[in-house]
């Protein structure tokens, strides 16, 4: 080494290492990538993506949180954007590719603003002011959700694009139906959780054949073939424990002198169990949903007494049973009593498909409700799943939240254009970091427009023109290329699904923004 210089090895041999403007250049490609396999699928015009996996199953689909689901992203800053995609789904369902592909262009903007040497800390404040403001200006554009009609207009933009256009009218009533009853008022707001629609799916028949049940379904059939096929008036207990003779823990030995003894041992053990089934039937109950497992002289005698009967039920299925019919779980059978018991007008077995099912259906005031999916093949009973997944949340956000936007690139223009006012009041290098925002908004109606084969820069003049006008719905209709109130057109989306986007594409943008050193271990091998 020239002048006895010996470099000090800081990290472990291996060890990949970059820094400064390399880290950033290689990690805003890399969300860029990411946005761009996605971009293709937005909106009505979307297209559809076919995922193979290593198995070989196939999944065809244009909805983002499922296609980033199914790729493999290796590199970290690929996995920060498939987040953002997660959470959005998570915390309202909807927009997901909304918000990885503005997140990838927020990064594209900075791109240029970091050519122009902008301090990355610049324009992270700068997107952060805009994100703010962009927030505080959103309710002025809300719509007021105020009709069952308005519910059904955002459950249907949700489904567009997704492969169940015939049927999307259809499924969208199935989804306000299913919201509307399982709805809650608590503390004066409206509680909404969508775990308390079950949605079961069996191939067969058509996706009209999709049905709402005021109950619960279960993908399961009675325990014993001499039970009734069909109980009126049900009278449900919800048991926890199992109807069989507990084994103990420690194994005991018994001495037996006399061959009798084996017998009576037997019978004593008979008769703890019909002890428990003859509860049962004192309460009144006529259909039992145990937990655990009922054993054969259990089944005998409730078949016996005329009583329905299925076990191992899910606990998640227990307690949706207990929303739907208003009974009670119960752990020690000698606690039962009548008024722990639950009721539906009937509980059956029916065959869908290949399977027989138990559907408990007129319950009163049901919480808990469920939707059978029915579909000509797998694929397509798997989209009307994903289809619906999307309308139940977003018709359930905003049923709580009240508010609604308009979709189509309209939001998102005027914002931008809003935005481009709002920026001179704060000056200095962060109004470039804040028109760069105002910018990136346009992502959504350019890509909308791109995918539908229109004249995007065309378009987006044609909708500035309008915005600025004061045509604050005006949006792309996308099937004739016309700029349209999209209120009228029946295009609109929860307000929150807007807020989420913006708020994660933004904070996902900044993370990035502010990493200037990778510094990635050696892969362990294997
Ligand atoms: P995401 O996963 O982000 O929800 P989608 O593929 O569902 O992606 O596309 C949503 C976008 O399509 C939203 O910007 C929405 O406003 C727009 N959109 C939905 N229906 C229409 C329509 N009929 N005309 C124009 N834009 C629409």
């Amino acid at each position: 080494m020239m002048g006895g210089q010996v470099p000090i090895l800081v990290l472990k041999e291996g060890t990949e290492r970059e820094t400064g403007r390399d880290a950033q250049r290689k990690n805003i490609e890399v969300a860029k990538a990411i946005a761009d396999a996605v971009r293709t699928t937005l909106g009505p015009k979307g297209m559809d993506k076919m995922l193979v996996d290593s198995l070989g199953d196939i999944v065809i689909t244009n909805d983002g949180a499922t296609i980033l689901k199914e790729i493999d992203v290796a590199h970290p800053v690929g996995k920060m954007m498939v987040e953002v995609a997660k959470v959005q789904d998570t915390e309202v369902g909807d927009g997901t590719t909304s918000a990885v592909v503005l997140a990838g262009e927020l990064l594209h903007k900075a791109e240029e603003l970091l050519e122009q040497n902008v301090h990355p800390t610049i324009i992270t404040n700068g997107y952060r002011l805009a994100a703010e403001k962009a927030l505080e200006l959103l309710p002025e554009l809300g719509i007021k959700v105020d009709s069952d009609e308005l519910l059904k207009d955002i459950a249907m933009t949700a489904m567009t694009g997704k492969n169940v256009a015939e049927a999307k009218e259809y499924l969208a009533d199935i989804a306000v139906k299913a919201i509307k009853a399982i709805a809650e008022e608590k503390d004066g707001k409206t509680v909404v959780n969508v775990d308390n629609v079950k949605v079961e799916k069996k191939q067969g028949g058509g996706i009209k054949d999709t049905e709402l049940i005021d109950g619960i379904i279960l993908d399961k059939e009675k325990v014993h073939p001499r039970m009734p096929k069909l109980v009126k008036e049900a009278k449900i207990a919800l048991i926890n424990t199992g109807f069989e003779v507990k084994k103990t823990e420690i194994s005991a030995k018994i001495e037996i002198t006399d061959p009798t003894q084996i017998q009576a041992f037997l019978d004593e053990e008979q008769k703890e169990i019909k002890k428990m089934v003859d509860k049962i039937k004192e309460v009144g109950a006529n259909v039992v949903f145990c937990q655990k497992a009922i054993d054969d002289i259990a089944q005998h005698y409730m078949a016996k007494y005329g009583i329905y009967a299925v076990r191992r039920v899910k606990k998640s299925d227990m307690s949706k049973l207990a929303k739907a019919t208003g009974a009670k779980i119960i752990t020690n059978l000698d606690d039962l009593t009548p008024e722990d018991l639950g009721y539906a007008e009937v509980v059956e077995e029916r065959k869908i498909g290949d399977d027989n099912m138990t559907f408990v259906r007129g319950c009163k005031n049901p919480k808990a409700v469920s939707i059978l999916i029915r579909g000509g093949t797998e694929h397509v009973v798997d989209e009307a799943e994903r289809a619906l997944h999307d309308a139940l949340k977003v018709v359930g956000v905003a049923l709580e939240d009240g508010y609604a936007v308009a979709g189509g690139g309209a939001t998102d223009i005027e914002l931008a254009l809003k935005l481009r006012e709002y920026a001179p009041s704060v000056g200095g290098r962060e109004q470039l970091a804040i028109e760069a925002f105002a910018d990136a908004l346009e992502i959504i109606p350019r890509t909308l427009a791109e995918n539908a084969g229109l004249d995007a820069i065309d378009i987006i003049m044609k909708l500035k023109a309008e915005h600025q006008a004061g045509k604050k719905h005006a949006g792309i209709d996308v099937f004739d290329g016309r700029i349209v109130d999209m209120v009228e057109k029946k295009v609109i989306e929860p307000m929150r699904v807007k807020k989420q986007a913006i708020e994660s594409a933004t904070e996902v943008a900044t993370m990035i923004l502010r990493i200037d050193d990778v510094i990635a271990a050696k892969k362990s091998e294997g």
